[in-house]
């Protein structure tokens, strides 16, 4: 069977899945792992904030929905920290959410996101984020 790796992701590209469905989690992890990227994960918004300024990531991927601080919240967050600690190079954020209305993706990019995708999300979807992301000069 012919497998749709990425042999493109570069050695210390970090991933970061922010999910709070263990659900969800595992399939995205599985679904990473099928593309040749592995991930840590976060719980919640604010876990993500405080792994990110931790592991400072290349690529996050942020649930909408999440308990504590959500997708939204942590986005903000994280470029306020990365304003503030004048960093160079800012994280690529992938908002990932449920539903499909526009005024949730206008809010996904005003939160300084950069891509969007939707659930369920198919590997493809993951591969063509990533790609983007690899090739972006941010
Ligand atoms: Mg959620």
């Amino acid at each position: 069977m012919m497998r749709e790796g990425l042999n493109s992701v570069p050695e210390g590209f970090k991933i970061l899945l922010a999910e709070d469905n263990p659900i969800n989690q595992r399939i995205a992890v599985l679904s990473l792992k099928r593309l040749g990227a592995s991930c840590d994960i976060a719980g919640n918004g604010n876990e993500a904030l405080i792994k990110y300024i931790e592991n400072r990531y290349n690529l996050i991927f942020m649930d909408m929905q999440m308990p504590v601080l959500d997708g939204v919240g942590a986005a903000i967050e994280i470029r306020e920290f990365e304003k503030n600690n004048r960093i160079e190079k800012p994280v690529w954020i992938v908002a990932v959410t449920a539903n499909s209305f526009s005024n949730d993706r206008e809010e996904c990019f005003e939160a300084g996101m950069n891509d969007f995708i939707n659930k369920p999300f198919s590997e493809f979807d993951l591969k063509r984020v990533i790609e983007k992301c690899l090739h972006s000069n941010s």
